[in-house]
This record gives C-alpha cells, structure tokens and sequence, in this order.
C-alpha cells in the first residue's frame, strides 16, 4: 500500500484528534500513583473520551478489550487495565492510548514511574523519551524513513538498552495503522523518501536488559524475555514543510 499524504485540511482534523488525546493523557497522569490499579486508568480515560463526542480507538481493535494499553514493569506492549492490577512505589507504567474524532486517529504512549524510581529505571525512561524526541527532529522533508529509526537504535544502543523489533511505529490518518512501518532500527540513509503530507507514530519499546520479548498466553501482553523494565514513548507527528508537527503535544 502506497503512504497516504494529508492535506492541509485533514492534517487539522488530526491535530484536533491528538488534542483530545493529549488530554485524555493529561487527565490520567495524576492517578498514575502508588494504590491505583490500572482499571481505575481505564475508567477515567473512558470518561475522558466520551467527555468529548470521541471514539477509543483500541477498543475492539482485534478484540482488545479496553481503551488503554496499560503496560507494568516486564511488560512492553498491549498490558490489559484490571483492577487486580495495583501500582506500587518501584513501578513504571507505559500507558497508551489512541482516539478517533472526526474520522481521524491520534497515537501517543508515555512511561511513568511510580514513587522513586532506580537511577536505571531513571535513566531507561530518560533516554526513551529522548530518542522519541530525536527521532521527531528527523520527521523532516526529503529526509528518509530510517533516518528516524536509526535514530532511535543509536541513542538507545549507546545506552546498552535492547532495541524491540518485533513491534513498530507506523502511519496513521482515517486507519490507526497505516503504511509505512517506523521500525526503532535500521539504516541511516535508507528508506522512503520522507514528503510534506505524511503523517507517522513515531514509538521507542526500549527495554533495560536484551531486546528479546515474548507474548503472554493472554495473547496480547508483550514482556520481556530477561525481566528487564521496558519503556515506551509515543507521538503522532505530520511532516510538513515547515519541519515536524508534534500533533500529540
Ligand atoms: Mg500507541
Ligand atoms: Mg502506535
């Protein structure tokens, strides 16, 4: 499938997309203390989305069942809200979360600690949302794909993190997922040409320990092989001729 280019006019309607979602986030990020389960999350972004006329964008997707991801510790992706879920001081919790408003969806992730932190938790968390930050400088026209993965792989790898392979950023507009994949690896150079119009989820899974993740009988929750904590940062970012448009900011 070719990449689709937006307009102007429907790269607005994605930007009032990732507003809603930048306040779901927003809403949620107080409640992300020690004693709070996960389903409690679920439930105020719920609120949250409807609040604003808006669709939860990963509910039904393929059966999953819940509007966030909730994702503790080992695990990487696709953790499931519950309320047997009860964050303590030591965690860290990736939340992700995807709305449709207006025919448009928007993608964002972002990784908390809970309490205090270790100063390697610290620092995985640090580094992740860098590389995500780096990696939306390289969202550039006529820049390439893999210029903004080899980004990523760089910043982590110099950091002796493991780099997930198995799950990738990708193009989003009227579908969540769209082409092309946004690998957190490859190539500096190489890739498709990046265009004015083009609009992408830009998402480092960087783990502490060994890239390596399995997924759990539950079919949907992705963890580390090694028991290392995984990070996870997201944005949807357009490419636009005047640089890179954060549009979950
Ligand atoms: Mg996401
Ligand atoms: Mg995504």
């Amino acid at each position: 499938m070719a990449i689709m280019i937006k307009t102007p006019q429907e790269i607005e309607k994605m930007r009032r997309s990732g507003r809603v979602l930048r306040q779901v986030h927003d809403a949620i990020k107080p409640l992300v203390v020690a004693g709070a389960t996960t389903l409690d999350l679920e439930i105020k972004a719920n609120e949250v989305i409807a609040s604003f006329g808006a669709k939860a964008a990963f509910k039904g997707y393929h059966g999953f069942p819940a509007a966030l991801c909730t994702s503790l510790n080992d695990q990487v992706v696709h953790g499931m809200p519950s309320e047997r879920t009860v964050l303590k001081d030591g965690d860290i919790l990736s939340i992700d979360c995807g709305v449709i408003v207006d025919g448009f969806y928007s993608d964002a992730a972002v990784t908390y600690a809970i309490g205090t932190p270790t100063p390697q938790t610290k620092r995985l968390l640090a580094v992740t949302q860098a590389s995500l930050e780096a990696a939306i400088q390289e969202a550039v026209v006529g820049g390439r794909l893999f210029d903004i993965s080899a980004t990523v792989q760089e910043i982590c790898e110099a950091e002796g993190f493991g780099v997930v392979k198995e799950f990738v950023g990708h193009g989003i507009g009227k579908a969540m997922h769209e082409d092309p994949q946004v690998p957190n690896f490859g190539t500096r150079g190489k890739g498709p040409r990046l265009k004015a119009g083009m609009v992408l989820a830009i998402e480092p899974m960087i783990n502490a320990g060994s890239a390596e993740v399995k997924v759990l009988k539950d079919g949907w929750t992705a963890v580390t092989v090694d028991g290392s904590y995984s990070a996870h940062f997201e944005h949807t970012v357009a490419i636009t001729k005047d640089g890179p448009v954060v549009l979950t900011r």
